[in-house]
């Protein structure tokens, strides 16, 4: 253990290892498992996961419910924002529960749960946890399970949102994948990582099994919390349902979408320069909104990095917040990919 675990880990490796070790588990993380070292050096094949097969109808309804409620809440906001029914704490409620519940999928979910890119205090982990299924991405073991499929498979068969594969030629082609990687796969049972496969240490952590279980009340509580604000705050049944709108249905929207967006849009258009097997992209305008995530090529290369933006001008809010957890203490062995093993990819894209 120590701090050389995670540069040293990441920075000696040949380039074309990335897939396989985008979780770290073979550099012995503290939760792993001896099975989950045998993983991920060896990637499940993509025909055998297809046996989970179709979601049940109840599954799917309440994915659809997920997506089709926030949206319809959002048109209500349009609507009421015409009639002058919004107030200054819906917008500031709407954007502290959009940073912290992103933070929730960027810091938490991704950064931490799925690529293992720093380690922390047992609070701060169920934290993020708790705040990243209020994003209502689905249950952290299962948002894990997938990202770390998508890594093992990136762009080819067996992952769960390719833009690129199984999709088609030409124009309609690129709109079906499109389509597909933004949010068509979310209906789609056989392309989900297997949770007991993909993340089996995070079964060892009774905290996580139980936050991971708890993702239904949890979500509601993200609900009920802008709503009863907004009747405190504005003293009536109307002031506590524009919270709710604002807070809750639109907050959820939004990050829906810009999360999905790291789907599509960064494996489809915006800029690459370093050698990856897979079509990823960096994407300089959902920098912000995505809090860093739109770097995502750079992510692609180096999986472990806690840093995404890995120029000054890229801006990460992801990875200040880890520096700032850093700083307090409550992060140690961050993974940082040292300047020299950049430059070795990016000389080798160009040969
Ligand atoms: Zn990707
Ligand atoms: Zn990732």
């Amino acid at each position: 253990m120590g701090n050389s675990q995670g540069p040293t880990a990441t920075t000696t490796r040949p380039s074309s290892d990335s897939r396989e070790h985008a979780y770290g588990a073979a550099t012995g993380g503290r939760n792993h498992h001896p099975s989950s070292v045998r993983q991920s050096q060896k990637p499940p094949s993509p025909a055998r996961e297809h046996e989970d097969g179709q979601l049940p109808l109840a599954h799917k309804l309440t994915i659809l419910g997920g997506v089709i409620v926030p949206f319809a809440g959002t048109i209500a906001a349009v609507v009421l924002l015409w009639n002058q029914f919004v107030f200054a704490h819906d917008l500031v409620m709407l954007a502290v529960g959009y940073v912290l519940s992103a933070l929730g999928i960027t810091v938490g979910f991704h950064r931490y749960f799925t690529h293992r890119s720093f380690e922390t205090k047992p609070f701060v982990r169920y934290t993020l946890a708790v705040l990243g299924s209020a994003a209502v991405q689905g249950p952290v073991i299962g948002w894990v399970a997938d990202h770390r499929r998508h890594h093992a498979h990136s762009d080819q068969d067996g992952d769960p949102h390719s833009p690129h594969v199984g999709h088609g030629r030409g124009l309609r082609g690129a709109l079906k994948g499109l389509y597909w990687a933004h949010m068509g796969w979310l209906f789609d049972g056989s392309t989900r990582g297997n949770r007991q496969r993909y993340a089996p240490e995070l079964f060892e952590d009774r905290g996580i099994v139980l936050i991971d279980r708890l993702f239904v009340p949890i979500v509601a509580a993200s609900l009920v919390l802008p709503f009863g604000l907004g009747w405190l705050i504005g003293g009536s049944l109307t002031s506590a349902l524009t919270g709710l709108v604002w807070g809750g249905l639109v907050r959820i929207f939004f990050l829906h979408h810009i999360t999905w967006s790291i789907n599509s849009v960064c494996h489809f258009f915006g800029r690459r320069r370093f050698e990856t097997e897979d079509r990823s992209t960096n994407v300089f305008w959902l920098a912000l909104p995505s809090m860093g995530e739109s770097w995502h090529h750079n992510h692609h290369a180096f999986p472990r990095s806690a840093e995404h933006g890995l120029r000054w001008w890229e801006i990460d809010v992801s990875a200040l917040v880890i520096k700032g957890l850093e700083r307090l203490g409550l992060a140690w062995n961050v993974v940082r990919v040292q300047p020299e093993r950049q430059r070795q990819r990016l000389a080798a894209n160009e040969t």
